[in-house]
């Protein structure tokens, strides 16, 4: 007897063949099994979804095909597993298809079934020991025991809010071990924003586990792994071998069976949202799949997302909590103090200074006692702009709304959008004038000028000291983060100079002294999640000084901040290390202003050659939906070139959509999706668009 099985399979994204594929096999497939099915003249890979219901309208016009094959030796995937890509499909509009086939190794696809027969018989089924060090134990401190304790007696999902170094990374540890300890088969999930960053995780969680677990207990699913090492970690993952899985954002669809546990270690980085096809928010669907699968969620931060501040508020006269339970840890793990916020009010300092003579000296001692120091600046290359100071030329960039950022290393104008670079014109292309010179600064210049300033200092052992720079471009080659960070923590380095890619996470022991320089730009973006942004990164940074009791002995941490608006609200929670405060008083803004979590927004954003055409389409869609929005009181708002309008010679527009309700914004986008994929055909010019809800930049 023949059976009709339905097959989820990814079709290209607008193609209208949104949905499951039916076809006919011989044997009846449990929901959820690995098939390869024939598609016009290619074999695609496939996930059996459910079976058809009589009660389907079977395809009478045509002849069904039949599936190719089921992959051998890999067990379906999970009910919960259907249902988080189900769910994450229709809530961020895309094709279940797209999405299931997304969160699969490539190699599932890719390798053909003679090869897979081969992969499956070299599958290793020894455990490898562990030689690692083992670690020794800290008793947890009476916050983390309190912790603990309410994790182990409530549902959650969990906010921890807990400082940097109150010893959150211990809470997951020893959350984690109890549930093992509860049910050796369990899974626990554990994902980073980064993991390139953090490699110190993945071997403090190595250490703890693995002397029991073995050396295999854990493993990792980010985008740097090859094809075959992603494979082999998925298939630990699904057949419930892997204990432990660590990983980025594309974790959260990882297969595990006996998921029990998923922690979101700082929840609030915008990296758990990812910013093509379906644009996810691996946090959200965290909480979601945590319900689905009755796992425990533990979501954590110093400085938690507003939206999750806000989900986990407390109960009042008025309103009901929220619905995360909010643990706080407000101590750092050995008493240590936070460090002494200064502010350095800049239009006190002389015209062009870039470090206050204060400020430098209190670098020049810290690092001629061997203490380290780390300089942020939110800006890579060495100038933003190259400016002719007779005509008024700047590196505009020809294909883009912006301008080239001078790199003196290479001599090039580079485009950080587009990546079009030419060598430095020795005159002027407009005017022949030889006087072009660089404005403003970025980390390159900084590296530069500090060296001058700093050229007399010794470290204490009398050697000259060592300036780093990590940015962008500095760890463009492979393996080269990891070796920079490396000498960091060996102390090789005095003073590291970077982006925002220096204050995430990091454990550098002997750092003293964080200096943020001009900070300004965040206070008055035009993105309404700037200031949030801002806040986080700096009590971040703040929180790489005095991670060594020892180090704290010697001298107070300090974290500098130069701004010329010094008595900010946001300066003046960072200097109390608020959060609270700060949280408050912008979700009191947001609240005003119907924001963000007291709204609900999804963007559509449009490309094509003219911004016309891009306005043009998504002016239409405005009005194709405008009855239903109406109906459902969903704003939907006029269309606006993006803040960067033209990337690569491509017109970028966009609208915005917002409703106080998200049950309606769902309602309205699931049937307003159809409208746009059919205007897609009066708008010929429009190269692609894209919905994103939740959207995190706007
Ligand atoms: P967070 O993740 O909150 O920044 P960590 O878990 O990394 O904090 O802890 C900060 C430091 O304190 C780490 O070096 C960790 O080993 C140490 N630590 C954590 N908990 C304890 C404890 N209960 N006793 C002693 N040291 C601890
Ligand atoms: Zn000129
Ligand atoms: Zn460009």
């Amino acid at each position: 007897m023949s059976h009709q099985i339905s097959v989820m399979v990814h079709t290209p994204a607008h193609s209208g063949l949104g949905g499951a594929l039916t076809y006919e096999s011989d044997l009846a497939q449990t929901p959820g099994t690995l098939v390869r099915v024939p598609l016009g003249s290619r074999e695609l890979l496939g996930v059996v979804w459910d079976t058809p219901t009589a009660s389907d309208e079977a395809p009478q016009t045509m002849q069904l095909r039949k599936i190719a094959s089921a992959l051998e030796g890999i067990g379906p995937l999970s009910p919960t597993w259907r249902q988080l890509v189900q769910f994450a499909a229709s809530y961020y509009q895309r094709s279940a298809g797209e999405v299931a086939l997304a969160a699969l190794p490539s190699q599932l696809r890719d390798l053909s079934t003679e090869q897979w027969a081969r992969r499956l018989k070299r599958k290793p089924k020894v455990t490898t020991a562990y030689e690692g060090a083992t670690q020794t134990i800290p008793t947890p401190t009476d916050e983390q025991t309190q912790v603990l304790a309410d994790i182990a007696a409530n549902k959650g999902p969990f906010l921890l809010f807990g400082n940097t170094g109150s010893g959150k990374t211990e809470v997951y540890l020893r959350a984690a071990q109890a549930v093992l300890a509860h049910n050796p088969q369990a899974q626990i999930l554990v994902m980073v924003p980064e993991i390139n960053l953090t490699p110190q995780l993945e071997e403090r969680f190595r250490a703890r586990f693995a002397p029991q677990w073995g050396a295999d207990c854990l493993v990792s699913m980010h985008s740097s792994l090859t094809p075959a090492q992603r494979l082999k970690n998925w298939l630990a993952a699904h057949s419930g071998e892997a204990r432990i899985v660590l990983g980025t954002r594309m974790a959260v669809f990882a297969s595990m069976p006996h998921l029990q546990l998923i922690v979101v270690d700082e929840e609030h980085d915008p990296s758990y949202k990812q910013q093509e096809g379906a644009r996810y928010s691996a946090r959200d669907l965290a909480v979601y799949r945590g319900q689905l699968e009755s796992a425990k969620v533990i979501l954590g931060s110093a400085t938690p997302s507003l939206e999750s501040w806000h989900h986990s508020r407390p109960a009042t006269a008025a309103e009901p909590a929220g619905r995360y339970m909010r643990l706080a840890m407000p101590s750092r793990v050995g008493q240590g103090a936070l460090p002494l916020v200064r502010r350095v009010d800049m239009n006190r300092q002389p015209y062009k200074t870039v470090f206050s003579n204060h400020l430098l000296d209190a670098m020049r001692e810290r690092v001629t006692r061997g203490e380290q120091i780390l300089v942020l600046l939110n800006r890579r290359g060495y100038a933003p702009v190259l400016n002719c100071n007779d005509c008024g030329w700047k590196s505009e960039c020809p294909h883009c709304s912006a301008y080239r950022v001078f790199h003196k290393l290479d001599r090039t104008l580079r485009c950080h959008h587009c990546g079009f670079t030419q060598p430095v014109p020795r005159a002027c292309p407009s005017c022949g004038n030889l006087d072009i010179s660089p404005l403003g600064r970025g980390t390159e210049q900084l590296e530069e000028h500090l060296a001058e300033l700093l050229a007399d200092v010794r470290r204490p052992d009398g050697a000259p000291i060592r300036i780093a720079r990590i940015d962008a471009d500095s760890t463009r080659l492979k393996g080269e983060l990891e070796r920079q960070l490396a000498e960091v923590h060996a102390g090789a380095v005095d003073v590291l100079v970077g982006t925002q890619m220096i204050a995430k996470g990091h454990d550098f022991r002997r750092v003293t002294l964080v200096a943020a320089l001009n900070p300004d730009g965040a206070l008055f973006s035009s993105d309404f999640r700037a200031p949030e942004r801002l806040f986080s990164l700096l009590m971040q940074a703040a929180g790489r000084a005095g991670r060594d009791a020892s180090m704290r002995l010697v001298s107070p941490c300090e974290m500098w901040v130069q701004s010329f608006h010094p008595m900010h609200p946001l300066f003046e929670a960072l200097k109390q290390h608020d959060y609270p405060a700060f949280a408050e008083q912008q979700l009191k803004e947001r609240e005003q202003a119907t924001l963000p979590p007291f709204s609900f927004q999804a963007l559509v954003r449009a490309e094509a050659r003219s911004q016309e055409a891009a306005q043009a389409f998504l002016n239409a869609a405005r009005d194709a939906g405008a009855a239903l929005a109406d109906e459902l009181l969903v704003d939907l708002y006029p269309a606006v070139p993006m803040t960067i309008q033209r990337v690569a010679n491509i017109e970028r527009a966009q609208m915005l959509i917002e409703c106080t309700s998200r049950k309606a914004l769902q309602h309205f986008l699931a049937h307003w999706q159809a409208d746009l994929h059919a205007m897609r055909n009066a708008h010929r010019q429009v190269i692609r668009w894209a919905v994103d809800v939740d959207p995190l930049a706007i």
